[in-house]
């Protein structure tokens, strides 16, 4: 019996691993339960890596045939630059990642990376230029060294120390008694918000993407952790093509260009000032939202 426990133990384990990746992939995307619908060309190129221009032209996107959710999302991210979406929850944000990222062929216009149609390029070296700081970071029952490296798992140990240096995570980690052997999760550590999101922008980090989408979450945040988090986003888009889905705005302030999505169209685009001064939708969350803050801070 004992021998058979044993091998069985260890399938039970290397199993509930296989799943916590799996969940961590979906989670990203909002994919649970579904299956990856695309496939490679068979001429297919290989997208080279460097500096990246993005850019949607007139992209129309359904889920399902009888529910239209972008309608003709026309945008350029020039290599380096950062591009903002806002909008009201269920407006298409995280669906623009999804497309980026080509969990989903468009079904009018096209999505170009450098001029290539996404369905022209390999999966695998789309995957490879893109990385994702998602919504909500999944930490696994593992060490702080692994959580990390797991953004490109052939990682060296040094490029695994410039990432989470490059994420600010530097202090932290010294303070820990095991330092990068610390083990976090649910049986673990447990971080704080500002912290997985680092570990998550260390995870990106790692893969030294040409393009970097941030999906940010929608959980009411202290402003000194806002403030934290917006740093690092910035940081991290420097130098880097940058999609940024953004609740607060006050994270995209320093955006190239903002878009405003309603119900899956662009209804209104500029920098942070030329839409305050516009005086539509954009003014309006900025006022709502400051508003909010002020009335945070008067009460505690
Ligand atoms: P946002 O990120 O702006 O909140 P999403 O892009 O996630 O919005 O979703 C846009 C719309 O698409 C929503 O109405 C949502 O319910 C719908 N949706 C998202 N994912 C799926 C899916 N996998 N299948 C069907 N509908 C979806
Ligand atoms: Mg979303």
């Amino acid at each position: 019996l004992i021998q058979l426990y044993i091998p069985l133990n260890f399938l039970g384990v290397l199993y509930r691993e296989l799943r916590q990746s799996l969940t961590d992939i979906e989670r990203m995307f909002g994919l649970m339960h579904e299956h990856r619908e695309v496939a490679d060309a068979p001429d297919a190129l290989t997208l080279p890596h460097g500096p990246a221009t993005v850019r949607f032209e007139r992209v129309s996107f359904s889920y399902d045939p009888k529910r239209a959710i972008l309608h003709e999302v026309d945008f350029d991210i020039p290599a380096g630059r950062t591009l903002a979406v806002v909008g009201h929850s269920g407006s298409g944000k995280s669906t623009l990642a999804r497309l980026l990222f080509r969990f989903y062929d468009v079904q009018g216009g096209a999505i170009r990376v450098n001029g290539h149609d996404l369905r022209a390029v390999t999966q695998a070296s789309l995957r490879a230029v893109i990385a994702i700081v998602p919504q909500d970071t999944v930490l696994f029952n593992d060490t702080l060294f692994y959580n990390i490296q797991y953004g490109r798992p052939d990682a060296s140990r040094a490029e695994v120390e410039a990432a989470a240096a490059a994420a600010q995570l530097t202090d932290f980690i010294k303070r820990l008694p095991d330092g990068y052997e610390t083990r976090v999760g649910e049986r673990g550590l447990k971080l704080s918000g500002g912290e997985k999101q680092r570990v998550a922008i260390a995870r990106a980090l790692l893969k030294n993407p040409a393009i970097l989408i941030f999906d940010e979450a929608t959980s009411a945040l202290d402003s000194k952790t806002e403030k934290a988090i917006q740093a690092q986003i910035d940081l991290a888009a420097e130098g880097r093509t940058a999609l940024v889905i953004a609740h607060r705005l006050s994270t995209v302030m320093n955006a190239d260009e903002i878009i405003v999505l309603d119900q899956g169209r662009i209804v209104e685009r500029g920098t942070h000032a030329e839409l305050l001064a516009r005086d539509g939708d954009y003014a309006r969350m900025w006022a709502l939202q400051q508003q909010e803050r002020e009335e945070a801070a008067i009460s505690g």
